[in-house]
């Protein structure tokens, strides 16, 4: 079976770290690799609708600005299929029949669905789309029979549901959908990065967050000002790794080479950490060896994002000819769903061949 990607972005802001470490870089690397033989990002707009009804021009505003960090980072319309959900109409079409297929108690138990609801507050006023999306996430999914979703670990309860939808179409109405799987980082710092607040995740929603083109004083001041531990007041104080953001971060970006050119007293990461829990390793030094790595890995994200910013017409453009692309193959995978769901009655000769036949028609019995 070919090997095909789907993975995406809400445009509700500009991307983040936590999108780089737990997705996007990955999302790279899998491209680049040349195993997958299709490659489909999506802009996740009319997802992103769903808890942001009220503010359209705030989703219609961050379109570029995902399309921009996506571009910088290094993913590439020759190798990948970049568009926007909301311009493939066969993505709610699919939810429509879809969403016969899951129960209101399933969805209820959905641990993220669940976090994100008490996170904005929307108590017993639940948006129905917002709380149905992970059948939109389905839909995304199969449209494009993606075997491969690369996701931070927030994620996982999404492609778990998606599944059971495959399983239970498939069950129902005859082999149809592929199964994906989910691709998470291979680390558990990069699966779901704190805050700079040390709070569980970096989310454009909480407003802790280390943008991919924020300016080095802006990362700089932001590492700077990181929650570590809040108990290693003097340097010579023992400090604890446990919940400390710096940490967290040096475990998702450092490589052995870092301490070589920014650290060479350390031999890796294991003896920085030993030191600082045994007290006489100031936070401030630690912040400093975060800077230049971050700074080393992000600067090139942001030059280039300097020459995309001078394109925006042409990235339209592109992303115009990707809703194409991607327009049509979840098209193919529709007429597929709607043949196996028996509802493409025009396409169907026999049906209506055997109907006409039960009714006599031509045989001089049936209608003049
Ligand atoms: P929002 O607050 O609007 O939901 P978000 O910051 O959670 O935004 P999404 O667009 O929901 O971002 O997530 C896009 C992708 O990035 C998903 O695959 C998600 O798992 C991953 N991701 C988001 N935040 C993190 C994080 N802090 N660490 C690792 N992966 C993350
Ligand atoms: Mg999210």
């Amino acid at each position: 079976m070919s090997k095909i990607i789907l993975t995406g972005d809400r445009p509700t802001g500009r991307l983040h770290v936590g999108h780089y470490v737990g997705s996007l870089r990955r999302r790279v690397e899998l491209q680049n690799s040349g195993e997958y033989e299709k490659i489909f990002i999506m802009i996740a707009d009319a997802q992103a609708l769903t808890d942001n009804a009220d503010n359209p021009e705030k989703i219609r505003q961050n379109i570029i600005e995902v399309a921009l960090d996506y571009l910088s980072c290094g993913l590439d319309p020759a190798k990948s299929t970049l568009f926007i959900q909301s311009q493939i109409q066969e993505l709610a079409e699919l939810s429509f029949y879809y969403m016969n297929l899951v129960t209101v108690s399933r969805l209820q138990r959905n641990p993220t669905v669940k976090s994100e609801i008490q996170q904005r507050n929307f108590e017993t006023s639940i948006p129905v789309g917002f709380f149905t999306y992970p059948i939109s996430q389905a839909s995304d999914i199969t449209a494009f029979k993606a075997t491969t979703v690369p996701v931070g670990d927030d994620q996982l309860p999404m492609i778990e549901q998606c599944r059971e939808i495959v399983r239970k179409f498939n069950a129902v109405y005859g082999e149809t959908l592929v199964e994906p799987e989910a691709l998470l980082p291979g680390n558990e710092a990069c699966s779901r990065l704190p805050g700079t607040d040390g709070k569980a995740k970096m989310s454009k929603s909480l407003g802790n967050c280390i943008y991919l083109s924020d300016s080095a004083d802006e990362v700089r001041n932001k590492i700077m000002s990181m929650f570590t531990d809040p108990n290693h007041l003097k340097i010579t104080d023992p400090g604890s790794l446990e919940g400390n953001t710096v940490f967290t971060y040096l475990d998702a970006f450092c490589k052995p080479e870092h301490f070589e050119r920014y650290l060479p007293e350390y031999a890796d990461l294991d003896e920085l950490k030993g030191h600082y829990q045994r007290g006489g390793l100031g936070d401030v030094k630690v912040k400093k060896f975060l800077n230049a790595i971050m700074q080393e890995e992000l600067e090139p994200i942001r030059s280039r994002r300097k020459e995309l910013e001078k394109q925006i017409p042409a990235i339209y453009e592109m992303l115009k000819k990707g809703c194409e692309t991607a327009r049509a193959e979840a098209a193919a995978t529709m007429a597929e769903v709607k043949a196996a769901m028996r509802i493409n009655y025009f396409d169907d000769a026999a049906l209506i061949a055997e109907q006409a036949r039960r009714y006599g028609n031509g045989t001089g019995t049936g209608e003049k």
